[in-house]
């Protein structure tokens, strides 16, 4: 084979750039039928291999020795709660971080946004199915204090309504189950006192008292009625 082209030159060398022999084992001929020095290649794997170990082993010390979504997720859980004032547990934990336009205060992580009382949820039992709601007994939605929050489900709120009357003839203190009167819950609406206080008053939970603040249950009941 004669003329000046690659193949052509390839064809005529004896040895490789680093001065390897381009004969018997060390030659190696690859798929275009150019004749490699396996030396070289070898060395060549051998290198990339290296440094794939290296870009892994970075990888590893840039996530603490963990899977990066696990990181993620510790590094989020350090920017949630570096987000709220942890104040005595009694009392409301405000949110200072960004809110929703729903008051709820806003968390990203992992690329969703969540509203922050559940991102508090979250982190406490670790999986929360999306027809859970987490609800408040302060009615102060910048608040992610765990004592203030309950979990209830739609259907909950649905029992309660028909149980307590919003559903069926029988209404608020005729209903049989009714644990409270119409007075108590003009009351409850207009007391300042926090819920969990009020359910130990009533002999209900934190959550009913709730119920009854956001007109949930006893909506029958108006602010008049019984003034
Ligand atoms: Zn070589
Ligand atoms: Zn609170």
């Amino acid at each position: 084979m004669t003329g000046g082209g690659f193949a052509a030159i390839n064809a005529r060398k004896t040895e490789c750039a680093h001065g390897h022999p381009l004969s018997g084992e060390n030659l190696l001929p690859n798929k275009q039928g150019y004749r490699i020095c396996a030396a070289c290649q070898r060395a060549s794997l051998a290198k990339s291999r290296e440094k794939a170990r290296a870009r892994r082993s970075q990888a590893r010390e840039d996530n603490d020795g963990m899977l990066p979504v696990a990181n993620a997720l510790k590094k989020a859980e350090a920017r949630f709660h570096d987000s709220y004032t942890r104040n005595e547990y009694d009392e409301c934990w405000p949110w200072h971080g960004s809110f929703l336009s729903t008051g709820y205060g806003r968390f990203n992580i992992l690329g969703t946004t969540i509203p922050a009382p559940r991102a508090m949820r979250l982190l406490i039992s670790g999986d929360l199915p999306p027809s859970v709601l987490v609800c408040h007994t302060c009615d102060n939605r910048r608040c992610v204090n765990p004592y203030h929050l309950f979990l209830g489900s739609v259907q909950d709120n649905v029992d309660d309504m028909i149980r307590k009357g919003r559903k069926v003839v029988r209404r608020g203190s005729t209903s049989l189950k009714a644990k409270i009167r119409e007075d108590d819950v003009h009351s409850i609406r207009q007391s300042k006192e926090s819920a969990a206080d009020l359910a130990r008053k009533y002999g209900v939970t934190p959550g009913a008292v709730w119920h009854i603040r956001q007109r949930h249950t006893w909506a029958h009941l108006t602010d008049q009625e019984g003034q």
